[in-house]
């Protein structure tokens, strides 16, 4: 550490995924003086590889190693660079259904939240980053959940993308934040500074005051402190509730972090389903929502040879078949965390704990979705959790366990939120109904922090639609 620098703002955002990005470039179109800090690097989406080694250990938080503790276990992943998620997600995309307004109405006391208030916050995102389906034939390993769960009378369909196709449907590029809000926030007049970590926030004389590190490119650091009229903090619902609670501020922060908790299988077909170029799998099922829902992994050798890792032979499986081979997953929404800090580490400790119910429901679904894929003509289904038998026939299915065991770290979640809820019920949020953290003058949460419960949903257009709602009400009020 050499020297120290300090810097007055307008408006700090802390934290450069969706929810930064979208307030961010609000309050710079509104004319707003806008600093967003960001602690990972400002890479182009084309630094590295989608879903390769390197962009894990360049875009990810922690190479991408991120474990829930507690009786039972859950590893999970997040984005660590300008951007956030967005830049390593497939960028499938849901609106919020209006079952999840709501509960976050009744239960948490939201005001003026529903699916018609909420369209043109939508709208007005996707019309940023765009979103497409698809407009050429999805993938063979794609139509197959399809086909399952067709031949089941099951619900299910094609998810859109943040996506920008080409017009044959055969390639385009992902509608990250580096490739659209970020842009538009600098042609704005917003100013950006990657390699940024705050640690902590306080209060003084009538302004926030930011303190952290900023690294330059050859990793020398310096302390940094940004005073500033207001805050919105987007680190994310696992580094959000980590700084407020590091800041002295606890009120319900950091008590009920929660995941869409994942199991994968590896479905095998007699025939090929899985080739070098196609694009991104994208059927959902959806006949069991709010409960589990399924979808497709991205199912590259290196993904499969990890998925079967504990079962013999699985390398030469991968070698001699990789290409009759899919990755499929079913998640759910169970499960409890905290955030807490440890004194000495960076990073929070995160405890979870799940129900026996938690444990039932997603048992229940690792049955339906072998039992979609085998109708889907799957020749053998072999669920990722250590101990589970192949599953090659009707009975294979009634044989998986009917709760999952949890502690073997089969279970992981690429989905985060609810740390920080927001809402009128003080007994159980941390922020106001439009992100204004109870009992402090302009400081915001403007991430999945706020999102009171699971979206069951792909998530990252709700954390931009909320983001968009809550920004607009916070510039229109003049942040009173
Ligand atoms: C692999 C993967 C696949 C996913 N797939 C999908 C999908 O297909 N569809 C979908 O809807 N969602 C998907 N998601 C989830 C989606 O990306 C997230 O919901 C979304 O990114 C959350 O946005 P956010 O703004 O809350 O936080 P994040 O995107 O997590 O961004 C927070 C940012 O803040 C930075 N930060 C943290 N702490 C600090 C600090 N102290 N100081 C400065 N900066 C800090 C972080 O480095 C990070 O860049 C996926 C996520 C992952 C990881």
């Amino acid at each position: 550490m050499s020297r120290s620098e300090a810097m007055t703002v307008g408006v700090l955002v802390i934290g450069s995924g969706p929810g930064g990005c979208v307030s961010g470039t609000m309050l710079a179109e509104a004319g707003h003086d806008v600093l967003i800090v960001e602690e990972g690097e400002h890479l182009s989406l084309d630094a590295a590889a989608h879903f390769s080694r390197d962009e894990m250990l360049r875009k990810y938080r922690n190479g991408g190693v991120s474990v829930a503790l507690g009786r039972q276990k859950l590893a999970w992943v997040e984005g660590r660079c300008v951007g956030g998620g967005s830049e390593v997600n497939r960028g499938l995309y849901r609106r919020t259904p209006e079952y999840v307004f709501e509960s976050w109405r009744k239960d948490f006391g939201v005001d003026r939240i529903d699916s018609d208030s909420m369209k043109p916050h939508f709208a007005a995102c996707e019309a940023i980053a765009r979103v497409e389906y698809i407009p050429g034939t999805p993938s063979e390993m794609s139509q197959r959940l399809q086909r399952g769960a067709q031949a089941l009378g099951w619900q299910s369909s094609e998810a859109p993308r943040l996506f920008s196709y080409d017009p044959d449907g055969k390639g385009g590029r992902r509608q990250t934040m580096s490739e659209t809000f970020v842009r538009r926030f600098l042609e704005n007049g917003g100013r950006l500074m990657a390699r940024t970590r705050i640690d902590r926030l306080r209060r003084t004389s009538g302004a926030w005051v930011a303190t952290g590190t900023a690294r330059d490119q050859t990793g020398r650091s310096q302390t940094i402190e940004i005073r500033a009229e207001r805050v919105f903090v987007a680190c994310g619902a696992v580094q959000t509730p980590a700084l407020l609670r590091r800041s002295g501020i606890r009120h319900n922060v950091g008590n009920s972090l929660r995941f869409h908790p994942m199991v994968k299988v590896v479905a095998e077909f007699d025939r090929d389903v899985n080739s070098a170029g196609d694009l991104d799998p994208i059927h959902q099922i959806k006949e069991f929502e709010p409960s589990f829902g399924m979808g497709c992994s991205i199912s590259k050798p290196p993904m499969l040879g990890v998925a079967l890792s504990d079962r013999d032979g699985a390398w030469d499986r991968v070698r001699d078949r990789a290409r009759r081979m899919g990755i499929y997953y079913v998640q759910s929404t169970g499960g409890t965390a905290t955030v807490r800090n440890l004194p000495g580490f960076a990073d929070p400790l995160v405890r979870i704990g799940f129900s026996d119910s938690d444990l039932q429901v997603i048992g229940t679904g690792l049955r339906k979705l072998c039992e979609a894929l085998r109708a889907a003509d799957a020749v053998r289904v072999m669920p990722c959790v250590a101990g589970y038998p192949d599953v090659t026939s009707r009975r294979g299915v009634d044989l998986l366990p009917a709760n999952l065991n949890a502690s073997d770290g089969s279970v992981t979640s690429v989905h985060v939120f609810s740390s920080c809820p927001m809402g009128e019920n003080e007994r159980r949020t941390a922020a106001n109904s439009f992100g204004k953290v109870h009992g402090t003058d302009g400081l915001y949460i403007a991430d999945a922090s706020l999102l009171c419960t699971p979206t069951v949903v792909n998530p990252q257009g709700t954390v931009m639609g909320v983001a968009h709602r809550n920004v607009l009400d916070a510039i229109e009020r003049r942040f009173c």
